[in-house]
């Protein structure tokens, strides 16, 4: 489902104010913070405020939302000073998806191995 916030769904209760967040950035559409569980140096989360259950059901619904939330990580990498990162969707619980409002990963502050785990 996609629009309203979803009761259930962690990351609209952010969005909503609902549960306390490390929020580094926001735009009309979108809300980056900080990964509780970080993978790195810096693991900053995008997602945008409209609830969309991965990062596939987004783009094909709100494509300029998709893009608002391409451009803000790299906004936040700007202001991370990362030089590198991996941006990540993990999409489906076999690739490791555990919140299920679309969401991006940005990972900086160290090497990345290739391929990931
Ligand atoms: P994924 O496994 O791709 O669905 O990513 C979900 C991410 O949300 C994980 O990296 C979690 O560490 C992160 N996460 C879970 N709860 C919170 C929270 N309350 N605040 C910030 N990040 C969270
Ligand atoms: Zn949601």
């Amino acid at each position: 489902m996609a629009g309203e916030p979803q009761d259930d769904c962690l990351f609209c209760k952010i969005v909503e104010g609902h549960v306390p967040a490390t929020i580094v950035r926001e735009t009309e559409s979108t809300v980056a913070f900080r990964d509780i569980n970080p993978q790195a140096p810096v693991h900053i989360l995008v997602i945008p405020k409209v609830h969309y259950a991965n990062a596939a059901a987004l783009a094909t619904a709100e494509p300029t939302v998709a893009a608002d939330v391409l451009r803000e990580a790299q906004a936040v990498a700007d202001e991370e000073k990362l030089e590198s990162y991996r941006l990540v969707f993990n999409t489906g619980p076999g690739a490791g998806q555990t919140v299920f409002h679309a969401h991006a990963h940005i990972l900086g502050g160290r090497g990345m191995q290739w391929p990931p785990g």
